[in-house]
Formats: C-alpha cells, sequence, structure tokens
C-alpha cells in the first residue's frame, strides 16, 4: 500500500531532454547531503547509489531505478520524505514518481553495497574481518538493522485497531525467557506501526534481559548477508550465527516473497530456531496466507503461532497518537488544530507525524500557534492526497466486486442478504473511511435515510466483534481500498 501522492510506473524510460536532466541532477546533487543525513549512510549507500533524477515536471519528481525491487523498497520508505525534503528546501513538489531502467546499474557502486545479486567477480576479496559481528554478544548488536530510540513501548499509543498486536508484542518482550507463542506474525499496512513494535520489543529485552540475544534484521538487510555469504561461500557461519541468537525479529518480510535461495534459507533457519525454542518475531504487510511468492510449507508455518492484525487507525487513535506527539515535542498545539488533522489524515501514522511536524516547524518560524486555517493552507499538498484516497464510490465498487454483486445494488432497495451485507459492509466503511455525514453517505446508497446507515454501521460492528472472519475480510477490504 502505498501512498498516492507517491506514483509508480514500471515502464521503461522515456527520454527526457537533456537540459530538463541536468536541471533535475543539480537540484537532486543540491539535497543530496541533507537526504544522506536524514536517511543514514547506510540506507543511502544500499539504496541511492542506484538512484538517477530524471526530470522535474508538474510537481513530479521523476526518479530510475534499476529494478522493481528498489523501486518497490523506495517507493515504500523514503518517497514521502523525499518529497518533504524537497519541498522543504527547493519549493512544493507532489509527488515522486519511479521508473525501472535497467541502465542505471551501469553506474559503479561496490560489490558489497549493492542489494541485488551480482555474478561473482574476481575482483571482489572478502572483507577483512568477515566473521567479526557474531563471535561475541555485542557483535550480535553490531549485526542488527538500526534501532530507533523513540520506538519504544511508552511512545506507543494503544487503541482499538493495534491492541492485540500490542498486547502480543509486550507478551514477547517481558517473557522471562518462555516462548508465549512462536512465531509472533505482526501484519498490517504501511506506517501503523509494526516496526514500532519490533523495535519495542528489542529495547525492552536489551533493558531487563540483557543476556538474550536479539537480532533484528529488516527483510533487505537478511538478503543482503544472505546474499554475501552466499557470495562468499560463507553460509555456513552465517547460519550457525543467525541460529545462536536467542531472538530474531525479521521486518518486512514481503521482500523476501518471490527470492528462492533466501527464502529456502529463511525458512531453515525459522525452522531451528523454533525448534530450539528461540522466539521468532515476523512482520509483513499482508497476512500468511496471503503472502504471494512464498511457499507453501513456509505460508502454513509462519501462522502457526500468534497472528496479529494492526487495522486502519480511527478517530480517536490518531488524535491520541497526535496528542502524545504534541507533548512530547512540548510545542503549543491547540486541540482543535489536532482534531482537524485527525478528522483529515486517515492514510498511515507516518503522514500524520509527518504533517503535525510540519505543523510544529511553521509554529517556531511565525512565533505563534497555528490555527486550523493556517494548517490547511500549509498541508494543502498533503490534504488533497487524503482527500483523493477515497470516496463512497470507491468504496462501493470494491465491495461489490469483494462480493461479487452489482454496484447498483448499492443503491436498490433489495433487501436480499447476499445484497444486504454487503451494501451494510460499505456503509460501515464509508462512515470509518471518509468524512461524509451519515445523510450525506445516505443518499450515495440510494437515498436511504440516515438511521438506517446507522443502524448498518452499528449491525458490522457488533458482528465484528464475534465474527472473526468477517473482521478480517473487512479489514482486508479496508487496505485494499486505501492502498
Ligand atoms: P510500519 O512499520 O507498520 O510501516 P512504523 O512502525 O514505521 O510503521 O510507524 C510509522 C510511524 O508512525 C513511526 O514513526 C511510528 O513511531 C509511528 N506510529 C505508528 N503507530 C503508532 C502508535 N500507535 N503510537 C505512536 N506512534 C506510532
Ligand atoms: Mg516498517
Amino acid at each position: 500500500m502505498f501512498d498516492a501522492a507517491t506514483q509508480a510506473t514500471v515502464h521503461q524510460t522515456s527520454k527526457t531532454p537533456s537540459c530538463a536532466v541536468s536541471r533535475c541532477q543539480s537540484q537532486w546533487q543540491s539535497l543530496e547531503s541533507t537526504l544522506k543525513k536524514e536517511f543514514g549512510d547506510t540506507a543511502w549507500r544500499t539504496w541511492f547509489r542506484q538512484v538517477e533524477p530524471r526530470q522535474v515536471e508538474n510537481g513530479i519528481l521523476t526518479l530510475a531505478v534499476p529494478t522493481r525491487f528498489v523501486r518497490d523498497w523506495i517507493k515504500t520508505h523514503y518517497a514521502d520524505r523525499i518529497r518533504s525534503v524537497w519541498t522543504q528546501h527547493l519549493g512544493s513538489l507532489n509527488a515522486v514518481d519511479i521508473e525501472v531502467d535497467a541502465t542505471c546499474v551501469a553506474k559503479s557502486v561496490p560489490v558489497e553495497e549493492q542489494v541485488t545479486p551480482a555474478p561473482v567477480s574476481e575482483k571482489v576479496s572478502p572483507p577483512a574481518n568477515q566473521n567479526a559481528g557474531f563471535g561475541d554478544d555485542t557483535a550480535i548488536e553490531n549485526y542488527s538493522s538500526p534501532l530507533d530510540p523513540r520506538f519504544t513501548f511508552d511512545n506507543f499509543v494503544v487503541g482499538k485497531p493495534n491492541e492485540l498486536a500490542h498486547a502480543a508484542a509486550r507478551r514477547v518482550a517481558e517473557s522471562d525467557g518462555s516462548i508465549p507463542f512462536n512465531p509472533l506474525f505482526l501484519y498490517g499496512g504501511v506506517g501503523l506501526g509494526k516496526t514500532h513494535l519490533m523495535h519495542a520489543i528489542a529495547h525492552q529485552i536489551r533493558q531487563s534481559a540483557p543476556h538474550r540475544k536479539v537480532l533484528y534484521l529488516s527483510a533487505e538487510k537478511f538478503m543482503y548477508q544472505f546474499i554475501r555469504a552466499l557470495r562468499f561461500k560463507d553460509t555456513m557461519s552465517f547460519k550457525e550465527q543467525l541460529r545462536s541468537v536467542d531472538v530474531l525479529m525479521i521486518d518486512d518480510v514481503q521482500f523476501i516473497s518471490g527470492k528462492e535461495s533466501t527464502q529456502e534459507e529463511f525458512f531453515h533457519t525459522f525452522n531451528a530456531l523454533i525448534d530450539q525454542h528461540k522466539q521468532v518475531v515476523i512482520s509483513a504487510d499482508k497476512s500468511p496466507s496471503d503472502l504471494d511468492g512464498m511457499e507453501e510449507r513456509l505460508r502454513s508455518r509462519l501462522g502457526w503461532g500468534l497472528v496479529a492484525d494492526l487495522h486502519p487507525t480511527t478517530y480517536e487513535l490518531r488524535l491520541g497518537i497526535l496528542e502524545a506527539k504534541r507533548d512530547m515535542l512540548k510545542k503549543d498545539i491547540p486541540q482543535d488544530v489536532l482534531e482537524f488533522l485527525a478528522h483529515r489524515i486517515t492514510s498511515n501514522v507516518r503522514e500524520l507525524e509527518g504533517a503535525l511536524h510540519r505543523i510544529a516547524a511553521h509554529a517556531d518560524l511565525i512565533g505563534r500557534p497555528v490555527t486550523v486555517e493556517t494548517t490547511q493552507d500549509l498541508l494543502q499538498d498533503l490534504l488533497r492526497a487524503n482527500d483523493r484516497r477515497v470516496s463512497v464510490e470507491d468504496i462501493q465498487k470494491k465491495v461489490a466486486e469483494h462480493y461479487n454483486i452489482r454496484v447498483t445494488d448499492m443503491h436498490s432497495p433489495r433487501r436480499a442478504r447476499m445484497v444486504a451485507r454487503p451494501r451494510q459492509i460499505a456503509m460501515y466503511l464509508s462512515k470509518v473511511m471518509t468524512e461524509h455525514s451519515l445523510p450525506e453517505i445516505g443518499r450515495k446508497f440510494g437515498g436511504r435515510d440516515h438511521t438506517t446507515i446507522m443502524h448498518g454501521v452499528r449491525k458490522i460492528e457488533e458482528l465484528c466483534k464475534t465474527d472473526s472472519a468477517l473482521a478480517e475480510d473487512i479489514a482486508l477490504l479496508q487496505r485494499a481500498i486505501a492502498g
């Protein structure tokens, strides 16, 4: 699920006039050091050395990258931040568009910094200290992907959509070595707190049980290490190293799907750890059964422990998060501004935070608290992107498709259960995913009264409490619609 403002295309590059390219290149270069600082050296080396800026046109920056994998990664993890850094320094940018162009690889990138496997080259010599990193306890920590110190349980706001995932993560973190469930599988859309919870587990264990070895790896780092081990014919020690930990966490495991050898390795490591009663925590953007490109036995084994879903945020949770962050920032941002943001920025927590930071920076600059009006001005682009996101019509269409009924049944008076239930689901989703009032929603459902809509919404809420398959189905739909 990507931000609507972050479009991506797979088409081959259309060559752009060279003056536009060079202008864009110099703009990009002027931001390089800021971006490097923002993302960190390692991430920069891993992902951005192969990026080529192509053009800026109509507020859209086009970048080219060599593979779909790199494109997807940058799109999910960095595009939005690139957009905001660009906007801050060079003026408004609406979107970052990423194309795949295999010629980008031609730039010389040191072999050990490439992410995609490359043929073994004779020039490559193994790193001098290739075994360093796992010899002792502290080394495990070196091997781990970096942990964000802000991602602690204390800083995590709990609400209905994330309470199960949060409780499960806490249980794992507080366990004294016994394994409550294995694996813990956390899943949910982008920016809903998966990484935050995983880092929180690691922080807590390192603090309260420092003798337990915790290894947190992004899936991309896992693959990178594995490919590197393959290249240096060192897979044995890689496996032993992985298997020597007490808690292994792999984030964004969907990025491993489709890469057979890495999957195979992952599967064996995973089995070995579970057999030895070591805790495994996995995150992904989909449930185990929906992970495309994963081998069946791996998928089914991933689902053996506890599968906890992070649902899209509710208004209450968004407001709670904003209040907590405002207190953390110690900024004087009025309550009605927070309420406005919680109403209007519904996509994900990352964007919500971004909006709050922009407002705080603005408040600092102008030296007085912001108002709803200045906020509207300041966040025009973000608000538009969020508005664009979901309409009642989109919801009706997706729900109708999902249940295999006609869109016109959303408006029709038919009461047969097979159309009435999906219709109620669409009403419920229209209520939680758009800003429309009940009467407005009623009008879009064939002129129904607002009490009918309210009844439908309540009905679905009730059913979800007891029918987990339905709740799951609706969460899935919600993600598909939001994506
Ligand atoms: P994901 O890994 O699911 O894509 P992240 O864990 O990176 O999402 O979360 C995105 C941002 O939102 C992070 O800055 C995180 O701290 C924040 N965030 C998400 N959920 C919450 C929450 N419940 N309370 C506080 N901050 C949150
Ligand atoms: Mg994440």
